[in-house]
């Protein structure tokens, strides 16, 4: 019952036309399959592993979103399903995204990861990387991946003006390369920003996908 009194009330504040995805790592197959009968459809994953046993147990009308850091050798376990890599960090990732796309026979979509923190630790490409990439030849090269835009982490701190700082500099850099001339498997469609803490601030500065964990199954266990 709580997890559809939440996934409500998280629906609420999202305008028509965003998405949430639904943030379930770490939790069991039955939270999962609770918010699907709630009517969510879209879910975010951080291990690849994981996902590819989730996805295996649950309804396939469910779209499997991976949010975390993936390493080269685990892009295998979920190419022939995954609906959406918002964490693509690496030239050498997406170069395996591909290779494995090509083995499952499809196309899969991905989003750029920008690094917008000032933490060290998060993942990503810097805005120069980004523009370098998305106007590169090597990106053309790649034909069983389509880029569908960006997705960033802000600072985890309750300084919101930081915050929002992070997140609107993030969409300047959609924009500018939204309006500049990009190769065909390069699309600026999908800015994913905006978490628990930080999903309505986000929205406000222009984020389409929001990925949202502990407000709607509580905090996790792990
Ligand atoms: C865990 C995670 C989220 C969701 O975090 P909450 O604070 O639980 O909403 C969103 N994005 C990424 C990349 C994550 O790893």
């Amino acid at each position: 019952m709580a997890i559809q009194a939440n996934l409500e009330s998280v629906a609420a504040d999202i305008p028509a036309g965003r998405k949430l995805i639904a943030v379930s790592k770490t939790q069991p197959p039955e939270k999962i399959l609770e918010a699907f009968q709630a009517g969510q459809r879209a879910f975010g994953e951080n291990r690849a592993q994981e996902m590819a046993k989730k996805f295996d147990m649950l309804p396939k009308a469910i779209e499997w979103h991976m949010i975390g850091h993936l390493q080269t050798n685990k892009v295998k376990y979920i190419a022939p399903f995954v609906h959406l890599i918002h964490s693509a960090d690496t030239p050498r990732l997406l170069e395996e995204i591909n290779r494995q796309a090509a083995r499952a026979n499809r196309i899969i979509r991905c989003l750029l990861q920008v690094h917008i923190a000032e933490e060290e630790t998060k993942f990503g490409f810097s805005a120069e990387e980004i523009t370098e990439l998305a106007g590169s030849e090597i990106v053309t090269q790649w034909g069983n991946i389509q880029i569908e835009g960006l997705m960033g982490m802000a600072t985890f701190t309750d300084n919101t003006a930081q915050v929002r700082r992070e997140f609107r500099g993030l969409k300047m850099l959609f924009d500018r390369l939204a309006s500049t001339p990009l190769p065909p498997s390069v699309k600026m469609r999908e800015l994913s920003m905006g978490m628990s803490g930080d999903y309505k601030i986000a929205l406000e500065e222009g984020s389409t996908m929001v990925r949202v964990g502990t407000a709607i199954f509580g905090e996790r266990k792990l």
